[in-house]
């Protein structure tokens, strides 16, 4: 399949009507950094960071995880490379943690939760990119934030590591950015100051869409159960595009639905101007956004979801079947 879009590798991403769309990729692995000259990814639109904790049987040292954060900055050579702290607890245990006996593990004393409340490990790898960055640019998000409050005091935690790094003598980063995923509905409700606070926001559809229709994504039953493309769920979208685009915050989209053309396509059409997948995905969705229109493909959802039209996906599947 990644033949078949080759040719496609140094085309821009750019739509009929001259939209471009910023397409990175998806990574956890330094065996993934190849697929970015391969993808023609234009970055690393999300590096998961737990592979590296759960791969061993203790806590990694800060040194290793900055050799390895070095590693994966050297071979993106120079794009953008967006580290995600630890998003682990719960059900992602680590083998050297002592298990928590939790009903909803999802819903559960995970992610930032877990960084805010013991702050050591977090801490010693926001130290470790902060070396490894070793006057780079660095750009690192934290995920599941639920509330401003919860950004703004792991922002705070970075501030003051960046800070004492500085003192002890090692460089400080040539350029920060902090951002945070959206992947609790609560936070598209944060008040506009969240927005403006960050550098930047990406969507981790996986865990959003789970939690705005209460279908648990690890569920045979349910996952499937729900469409991307329902209204309702496209109109949370919707809302935060313009949210972002009030407080002038880029926003980007994370989850694997980024990957699937017709959505990939739809979020694109709805104002989403970055989205991240699977290197494998680069090229199917590239190939279709260069052949569509984005400006009419967005009147013609909007006019849709205004009618109430309660599924979108008859509609995108039209629009590119006469584009
Ligand atoms: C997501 O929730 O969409 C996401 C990108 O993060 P993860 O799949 O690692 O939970
Ligand atoms: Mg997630």
């Amino acid at each position: 399949a990644q033949s078949r879009y080759a040719s496609l590798r140094d085309l821009p991403a750019q739509a009929r009507c001259g939209t471009r769309i910023k397409l990175t990729m998806n990574a956890g692995l330094m065996a993934d950094l190849p697929s970015l000259a391969s993808s023609g990814a234009e970055g690393v639109g999300l590096f998961r960071t737990e592979l590296q904790f759960l791969v061993r049987s203790h806590v990694p040292r800060r040194a290793e995880l900055a050799a390895i954060y070095k590693r994966v900055m050297d071979a993106a050579e120079g794009r953008r490379v967006v580290f995600r702290t630890l998003d682990i607890g719960s059900d992602k245990v680590l083998p050297y943690m002592k298990p928590q006996d939790e009903p909803n593990p999802a819903m559960g004393w995970r992610a930032i939760r877990l960084g805010l409340d013991r702050p050591g490990v977090l801490k010693m790898q926001m130290q470790a990119l902060v070396r490894a960055a070793q006057g780079r640019p660095l750009a690192l998000m934290f995920p599941f934030i639920a509330t401003a409050g919860e950004f703004d005091r792991a922002r705070e935690m970075f501030d003051k590591v960046i800070a004492r790094e500085q003192a002890l003598g090692h460089p400080a980063p040539s350029g920060i950015e902090v951002g945070a995923m959206l992947e609790t509905p609560s936070l598209a409700f944060a008040p506009l100051s969240f927005f403006r606070a960050a550098d930047f926001i990406s969507i981790g559809g996986n865990d959003l869409k789970q939690f705005f229709f209460a279908a648990d994504r690890e569920n045979e039953r349910v996952r499937r159960r729900y469409d991307t493309l329902d209204g309702s769920f496209l109109r949370l979208i919707r809302q935060i595009v313009e949210r972002c685009d009030e407080a002038g915050t880029p926003l980007s989209y994370c989850g694997e639905d980024a990957g699937r053309p017709l959505e990939a396509l739809t979020f694109a059409a709805l104002g989403v101007r970055a989205l991240s997948m699977r290197p494998a995905s680069i090229g199917p969705v590239k190939h279709l956004l260069r052949r569509v229109h984005l400006g009419d493909l967005s009147d013609e959802i909007q006019a849709a979801m205004d009618r109430g039209v309660e599924n979108l996906r008859p509609v995108v599947l039209g629009c590119l079947s006469h584009d």
